[in-house]
């Protein structure tokens, strides 16, 4: 029985194949909805284009359907999805929230010492061309609750600062896209990797301002390569190996706490979820 109460996704930069962290995200978010008999929905997160290899995205599908992970119903591609992102920013602007900037990147590293843009161009350009539009981070705290790290908060202005929606080269800022798209596919549960839970508080701000519903939030335990670094394609991460996709999941199984033993791709699928169901619930559903 499909539940409509959850909806799950993986929404992956496809900036090179999926490597093994990227795996265990996917395959976290995949079992979660399961879990729960909601819907998983994967969403493609091209809207950085100069980073995504032609072909990249259609290589990463094919490495999930290798795994059994399949999505429920037909993936989105946020390079074709800019009208809802400029409708959101201009929300923004007409409320006040998001205001136009004048700085050069050199200006804000100069000013900013490189942490926290100090708000130079909240009260206006004063005679400079606009370059980007950022987010007023000035504001109540944002307080939030973790599945697995437990309640988190952070002030905004002091710890990210006022933050970019749309860059001066006119690329979509991921907090925004990313905000507009979980609620445009009703996204109840966000599960990723832990890497991203410092994104949060800025996406909770984007939810709140733009009237949108807050999802549920759960960071997994980041794979780290064995110098300790995350992985990723820029710290050269290898693509992740297909050749046993079973032995794929039951690593990727592992880097989340799971022990799975069985021998077919199905048959480790059917363990891990109620192995996930006993570690993050629901209750009902044990
Ligand atoms: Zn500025």
């Amino acid at each position: 029985m499909t539940s409509n109460a959850y909806i799950g996704r993986f929404a992956p930069s496809p900036t090179g194949p999926l490597h093994a962290g990227s795996l265990v995200a996917a395959f976290g978010s995949w079992l979660d909805a399961r879990a729960h008999a909601g819907q998983w929905l994967i969403r493609i997160e091209d809207v950085d284009a100069p980073r995504c290899p032609p072909g990249a995205d259609h290589f990463m599908l094919g490495q999930l359907a290798r795994c059994g992970l399949l999505p429920d119903a037909t993936p989105l591609w946020q390079s074709q999805r800019s009208d809802l992102y400029a409708d959101a920013l201009a929300d923004l602007q007409r409320t006040g929230w998001a205001f136009g900037c004048g700085c050069s990147r050199k200006e804000v590293a100069a000013l900013s010492k490189g942490l926290v843009y100090p708000g130079t161009c909240r009260n206006g350009l004063h005679g400079r061309p606009l370059r980007a539009w950022r987010l007023r981070s000035d504001g109540p705290r944002v307080d939030w609750h973790d599945r697995r790290l437990g309640p988190q908060s952070q002030q905004l202005d002091t710890a990210v600062g006022d933050f970019v929606l749309q860059r001066a080269d006119g690329l979509w800022a991921y907090q925004l896209a990313v905000v507009v798209d979980d609620a445009a596919q009703r996204v109840t549960d966000i599960v990723r990797g832990a890497d991203l839970a410092d994104n949060t508080p800025r996406q909770i701000r984007l939810q709140q301002l733009l009237g949108l519903p807050l999802p549920r939030y759960l960071h997994l335990p980041l794979v780290l390569a064995s110098d300790g670094e995350k992985l990723s394609k820029q710290n050269g991460a290898q693509a992740v190996d297909l050749s046993d996709p079973t032995n794929a999941l039951r690593e990727a199984g592992r880097a989340l706490g799971l022990c799975l033993q069985a021998a077919t791709l199905a048959d480790l699928q059917a363990e891990a979820i109620s192995a996930w169901r006993a570690l993050y619930g629901p209750p009902e559903l044990v």
